[in-house]
């Protein structure tokens, strides 16, 4: 088995090296033959052993290779080219053998056996080339088919590639059916939505892998300093992930469905989407809204419903005697509005022993799961009315979903299914419109205190700052009491244009509850979400105090990572805005009231005045009494202008101080 380099006589001026393999040996006439690929055509050429010998001595028969001056050096480990001419040879042949061949080779020419091994070896050289002309074959098929499917024209197909070729070494293992429903205190998972219509219009690229029942991957596409792009992986895990082919249903069966039984149990459950907008927490919760065909009876709202209604009926919970009641209330910038009943603004109350009530929100009676699909439906409208897209406004607001359950009219458990704010809207705090900071500041607040929350409910801590924010002052009764659970479900868009949102999303989710990743399922290290509180900044101690501010200030003293002490400033500046807001509008409507009575009492004055003799020191006392009491009044009232103006200097000087990057880390 011998390559030997073919120079043509007319080739060796231009220095074309050709390779050639002996195919055979002729005994009968002391030739070779030997064959080469030119220009994609086997040629084949017969060459007298006299002259290979000549031109390659060292693998000739030692007797007939007495070095000549023209002989060659001794062969390299790699090969061997003679550059003589034989006079004899109209070919030039040069054998330039590999260091492994020489044995067969000395068998082919230099043993007593050569003619038997000879066919042996021919037959190797034949299954030789037929293995390489089908690997030939086998790559250009290959080439072809690549060069097919790698389509250049999508935006970043390196990444694309990459991200592909690292699925295909990956064991999937996805969540089904037959999946042990596990009971949790707290539940965290996540759920991936297909990409959607826009996505694949912008030719986004989808980079999260779920390759079993709970990790989550992201493939960052980050870039060298040489710029070279390559992959990050990150893993994550949590109780559940579904991946983008997971149904409404399928994510309810793990999720909100074994919360059920708690509030028959006497107990509080409560279930929430977290994610940026678009990501899909409407769909799961409410149901899906795209189109025209609105169906709402897919929705975890609607699928709690129907199982409340069945475990009814259970002998074990129908002689408790239970009614059903729902409720569907919205919380924006702060205010709570009532969506069962036109969007009416409602006060939230705290009594001495820290019962909070929503006062005036409509309970409304339901029997059965048609009359829950309604409510939801009225919800939904009333919630997006007079809105140009359902995002637009959902964005900014959490939407609470209540079924409560009440023996004799005491509460018995409490389900609250909660589509909440769009997270990514956290980050407004630094908005140049006070709106838009104002609810920024809420969404941050109340996504903050809301971890907190979840993670004292399973490590029963003593004090949660439920009041920092109103989302969570309002479902405080939820958290507390050794019969509460709850469930979070992270939605996360699939695309590339979304990933740093998706990141945060994940991390939040994972703070939520800590779980560590099996290092035997990781292909790539996961980032420790560890922190260390050492001490509380001096720059904390300024602050006041009220229920509200202690809270407030426990619950960035929870978050030192995310919360600078300038957005910490922020936050009570803009809690101080918002109580001076209230009273303002509280004393300026009691002002208003007060001078019609003015109005009237000066009109009665004046009226008086028009008899002949009319008693002028009265007139006088009494309208100095009434000017008295507008002064007094008007004066007490333009103070409290005066400083809730200088509180929304204040918001707006402390919103300027914000590191812009501070908030974005917090979600
Ligand atoms: P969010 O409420 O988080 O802002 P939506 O629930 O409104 O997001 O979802 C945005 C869009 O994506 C909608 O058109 C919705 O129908 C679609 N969508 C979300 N999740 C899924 C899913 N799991 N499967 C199919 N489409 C989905
Ligand atoms: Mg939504």
């Amino acid at each position: 088995i011998v390559i030997i380099n073919i120079h043509k006589i007319q080739e060796l001026y231009i220095g074309r090296i050709h390779q050639a393999m002996v195919t055979s040996l002729n005994e009968d006439n002391e030739s070779v033959t030997v064959e080469w690929i030119e220009n994609g055509d086997t040629k084949g050429k017969e060459i007298d052993l006299e002259s290979i010998f000549a031109l390659n001595p060292d693998v000739a028969p030692e007797e007939e290779t007495a070095p000549s001056p023209e002989t060659p050096p001794p062969p390299t480990p790699t090969s061997v080219k003679v550059n003589k001419i034989p006079k004899v040879s109209p070919v030039l042949v040069v054998f330039s053998f590999v260091t492994a061949f020489p044995v067969p080779f000395a068998c082919v020419f230099c043993s007593s056996v050569a003619a038997r091994r000879k066919s042996n070896c021919v037959k190797e050289v034949e299954k030789l080339q037929e293995k390489r002309e089908r690997r030939r074959i086998q790559q250009q098929e290959l080439r072809e088919k690549k060069a097919q499917e790698v389509d250049t024209t999508v935006p970043n197909y390196e990444i694309l590639y990459m991200i592909r070729d690292f699925r295909a070494s990956l064991d999937y293992r996805p969540l089904s059916t037959a999946d042990l429903i596990e009971e949790h205190r707290i539940c965290v998972c996540v759920r991936k939505r297909p990409l959607n219509k826009k996505e694949l219009t912008i030719r986004d690229l989808d980079v999260i892998t779920i390759p079993s029942k709970d990790v989550v991957m992201v493939h960052e596409p980050k870039q060298k300093v040489d710029l070279t792009r390559y992959l990050e992986n990150q893993t994550f895990r949590f109780d559940y992930a579904f991946d983008d082919s997971t149904t409404n249903e399928m994510v309810y069966r793990f999720t909100a469905r074994p919360l059920v039984e708690t509030i028959f149990e006497r107990g509080m459950a409560t279930c929430f989407a977290y994610g940026q907008t678009g990501s899909g927490k409407t769909h799961t919760m409410g149901g899906d809204f795209s189109g025209k065909n609105q169906d709402c009876s897919k929705g975890i709202y609607a699928l709690a419903a129907r199982d409340v209604f069945v475990m009814l009926k259970k002998p074990c919970y129908r002689k408790l005697d239970l009614q059903v009641y729902a409720t569907f209330f919205e919380i924006y910038s702060g205010k709570v509005f009532d969506l069962l009943n036109g969007k009416a603004k409602l006060r939230v109350l705290e009594d001495g022993k820290q019962q909070v009530q929503v006062v005036g929100l409509h309970e409304r009676d339901v029997k059965c799961t048609e009359d829950v699909l309604k409510l939801i439906e009225v919800g939904n409208s009333c919630r997006t009315s007079g809105q140009t897209s359902a995002n637009a406004h959902s964005s900014r607001s959490h939407a609470v979903f209540q079924i409560i359950l009440r023996r004799k009219g005491k509460m018995h458990g409490k389900f609250s299914l909660i589509d909440l704010a769009g997270n990514e809207r956290g980050a407004d705090t630094s908005s140049a419109d006070r709106q838009t900071r104002l609810e920024g500041a809420e969404i941050n607040k109340s996504l903050l205190a809301l971890k907190e929350c979840i993670r004292a409910l399973g490590r029963n801590k003593p004090h949660t700052p439920f009041r920092a924010s109103k989302l969570t002052q309002v479902l405080r009764d939820s958290f507390i009491g050794e019969n509460s659970r709850t469930c979070m479900i992270a939605t996360i868009s699939p695309g590339m244009t979304s990933c740093e949102n998706t990141l945060n999303t994940l991390r939040y989710a994972n703070r939520v509850k800590e779980l560590t990743v099996d290092p035997n399922q990781v292909i790539e290290g996961v980032r420790p979400n560890t922190h260390v509180v050492d001490q509380l900044d001096d720059d904390w101690d300024h602050l006041g105090s009220s229920p509200q501010r202690d809270d407030l200030k426990l619950l960035c003293e929870q978050n030192l990572e995310e919360v600078s002490p300038q957005l910490l400033t922020f936050h009570e500046a803009v809690s101080q805005m918002v109580e001076m807001e209230e009273q303002v509008l509280e004393d300026h409507r009691a002002v208003f009231q007060e001078s019609i009575r003015w109005l009237e009492d000066e009109k009665v004055l004046l009226e008086m005045t028009e008899e002949v003799d009319y008693d002028v020191d009265s007139y006088a006392t009494q309208l100095e009494q009434i000017l008295d009491q507008k002064i007094d009044i008007l004066t007490e009232l333009r103070d409290k202008v005066k400083s809730f103006r200088s509180s929304l200097q204040e918001e707006e000087q402390a919103s300027k101080q914000i590191n812009p990057k501070r908030p974005r880390a917090l979600l």
